[in-house]
């Protein structure tokens, strides 16, 4: 059903709501996705090594429905999965707002991007003349003139899955290929907040001030482990034997202690739970390592790296001294 632009700034202050960003944000979400309704800021949403995951992350959870805001209102030029247009219609947008707004488009990237053997392993559409063009090819191009550039997923910020070992493809991450500045929005998948919440401020504010691998401090600012509904239970050593148990995972190879995001917070799935709370181990997700570096998933980390224990005394996490 098509909604009327009244309802579509109507729902996104609902929206903003769900995102959980602070008040002082909403009217300039209101105003961002008013200026995008007028055909600005122009954003191309580039898909690399990827399962599209990320896509439908943020499809599937954000209200207003983000199928009605990618393909009615924000000015999505470019998306390969939710684009009507296909072959040379498709190609030629993202050659004609790379012509005609230089300067001014937002560069999306979900996804790793291969370098090797020239970068085959990856194409996007083709030349004139029939030659492949690679994902290399494209973030080469697009990025020196793009107004921000934003990685979305683990694979686009870190290399992820793609990248782990024996990385046949050489994958290799945004950052990395383009050598810009790149917002890191990490996530197997990236939560829909995190994207929408940075989109939001670097139109209206520049990049949010970013941690040491390039994510917002806003959404991964937190340790997952400090922050879990099971600290109680880790700093009193119970801990789950099987995955259905109370107590802490760790034992059954959560990796919170050295992961930092705002899932325990936040939650997926319209805030309904996350992975601790349907009680699977935390994998890493959002780290660079992941998943070289957090695997296997469901093994114990080692003794050394186990957090220090300190005392608390009740289910809320009350820090005792
Ligand atoms: S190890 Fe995992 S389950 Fe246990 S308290 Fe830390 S984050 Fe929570
Ligand atoms: S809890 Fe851990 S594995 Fe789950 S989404 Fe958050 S960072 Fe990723």
């Amino acid at each position: 059903m098509p909604i009327t632009r009244r309802d579509f700034l109507k729902h996104c202050g609902a929206g903003t709501l769900g995102i959980a960003l602070s008040q002082f944000y909403l009217p300039e979400v209101l105003k961002i996705f008013e200026a995008a309704a007028a055909g600005e800021p122009p954003v191309l949403w580039l898909q690399g090594q990827s399962c599209t995951g990320c896509s439908v992350s943020l499809l599937n959870t954000v209200h207003p429905s983000i199928a009605d805001v990618l393909l009615k209102v924000i000015s999505v030029k470019f998306h390969p999965t939710v684009m009507a247009a296909q072959g040379d219609l498709a190609i030629s947008a993202i050659e004609k707002t790379y012509k005609e707004n230089a300067g001014k488009y937002i560069l999306i990237v979900e996804g790793s991007i291969p370098i090797k053997d020239g970068g085959i392993h990856c194409t996007v559409g083709e030349t004139h003349d029939g030659k492949p063009i690679t994902i290399l090819d494209w973030a080469k191009k697009l990025a020196p003139k793009a107004a921000a550039i934003v990685a979305v997923g683990t694979c686009a910020a870190y290399g992820g899955i793609p990248g782990g070992a024996p990385n046949p493809t050489g994958a290799k991450s945004v950052k990395e290929v383009t050598g810009k500045t790149v917002l890191n929005l990490p996530g197997c998948p990236a939560h829909p907040d995190w994207i929408v919440g940075s989109l939001v401020h670097v139109l209206r504010f520049g990049l949010p001030a970013l941690d040491e691998h390039g994510r917002p401090k806003m959404f991964y600012g937190k340790n997952i482990h400090e922050n879990c509904q099971n600290y109680f239970h880790y700093n009193n050593d119970t801990y789950a034997e099987n995955l259905s148990d109370e107590g802490c995972l760790i034992n059954l190879g959560c990796k919170g202690p050295q992961t930092y995001a705002d899932c325990p917070k936040r939650h997926w799935n319209n805030g309904v739970n996350w992975c601790i709370g349907a009680k699977a181990p935390c994998i890493g997700c959002t780290q660079p390592e992941f998943p070289d570096g957090t695997s296997p998933m469901y093994a114990a980390i080692q003794d050394e790296l186990r957090p220090k224990k300190v005392k608390i005394n009740s289910l809320e996490n009350t820090l005792v001294g």
